[in-house]
């Protein structure tokens, strides 16, 4: 409860494929490859 993440400020690219990922909640989803990843993972 209580978490916070602005993933809607930051771009974030998929490491596997390059691609921009798109926020959803506290994760970053990658709509090529389906790869996941934390946004609060640095
Ligand atoms: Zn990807």
């Amino acid at each position: 409860m209580g978490e916070l993440c602005s993933v809607n400020d930051l771009d974030q690219f998929c490491v596997i494929c390059e691609t921009k990922m798109f926020g959803q909640k506290c994760k970053y989803i990658c709509p090529n490859c389906g790869s996941r990843m934390d946004c609060s993972d640095s």
